[in-house]
């Protein structure tokens, strides 16, 4: 069944340990629905600048991704630029360019309306509510934030969060959202806001997701699914974002939506974002099958049985 997703398609620029890339393809929609696209049929809602060529749109395009809401806006592309050091989990954002999406007005495709799950990735929470409101068949609403808007526009972002269903967010910015440092009582606060299920990321560590909602389990244990340990992460940008997209996208390749389809899908999650971080931007998530990503799965699995 088909996603929406309404995020960033952005330029970025980014050091790490392992070097420097300028103007690169990057955006959360973008890593979003090159993760999701192996799973599902994924539509974009975005915005680029006249700077945005043909041939990054082609990267969506050869994995299916339906860019009739990509918007094309007088101006410069959205641009992101920020910094890894030794600490893969943490990025230093150096400047956040919104450029065209300061003055964005997302329109839904009438061909977009018939879709059951929708995705709103990191970006202003304005856009996310609005995208929200004009989806009215949706079955499933994922979300994502980031210190940037609970810093910033915290009054829109709690307005949105009452329009989640299920809220991807990392350590950092539970704690920051839920002003509390303990994980178990921020992830309990968070979901008071809104969210009937909480994906807390620990970055190289893994991912927790906390049940909030009786069609879920209240009062079940939360469930964690590791990360798989890397010998080599080039450029963990995108890591969350594909995360959510392999974790959405098998959930809405899914009849069902109950509790172990939920933590099968946070094992797809860890599957996608652990080929995100191999290569510079989203070059890993272009070219992959469904067979190196069901055996990637299988690692996992290996990875936590016990006999
Ligand atoms: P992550 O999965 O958290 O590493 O997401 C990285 C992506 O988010 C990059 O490709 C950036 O272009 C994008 N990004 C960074 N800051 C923002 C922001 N404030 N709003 C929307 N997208 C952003």
């Amino acid at each position: 069944m088909a996603i929406v997703v309404v995020g960033s398609v952005a330029f970025d620029t980014i050091q790490s340990p392992f070097g420097k890339a300028e103007k690169i393809l990057g955006g959360s929609a973008t890593y979003f629905s090159l993760a999701a696209s192996y799973f599902t049929d994924v539509r974009i809602v975005a915005v680029v600048g006249e700077d945005f060529g043909p041939e990054y749109e082609s990267v969506l395009r050869q994995r299916g991704v339906n860019l009739d809401g990509l918007q094309r806006a007088a101006g410069l592309t959205f641009h992101w630029g920020g910094e890894y050091g030794e600490n893969v989990n943490e990025a230093k954002t150096h400047f956040t360019h919104l450029n065209v999406f300061e003055k964005f007005q997302p329109q839904i495709p009438q061909q977009y309306l018939d879709s059951q799950f929708l995705f709103l990735a990191n970006i202003d929470p304005i856009l996310q509510a609005q995208v929200r409101r004009q989806m009215r068949n949706v079955r499933m609403v994922g979300g994502d934030t980031m210190n940037f808007w609970i810093n910033g526009k915290r009054p829109e972002l709690l307005a949105t969060l009452k329009l989640v269903d299920l809220l991807l967010i990392n350590d950092t910015e539970a704690k920051m959202l839920a002003g509390e440092a303990n994980l178990l009582r921020a992830a309990n606060k968070v979901m008071a806001m809104g969210p009937k299920a909480l994906v807390i990321k620990h970055g190289e560590y893994g991912a927790t997701i906390f049940f909030g909602d009786r069609k879920f389990g209240i009062g079940h244990h939360p469930f964690r699914a590791p990360a798989l340990p890397l010998d080599e992460v080039r450029d963990p940008t995108g890591a969350g974002d594909s995360f959510a997209g392999g974790f959405m996208g098998y959930i809405a390749s899914q009849e069902e939506l109950n509790r172990e389809v939920l933590k099968r899908a946070m094992f797809y999650g860890g599957v996608m974002g652990s080929f995100a971080v191999e290569r510079f931007g989203p070059e890993r998530l272009q070219n992959l099958t469904r067979e190196e990503i069901d055996a990637r799965f299988e690692v996992f699995r290996e990875l936590t049985h016990l006999d």
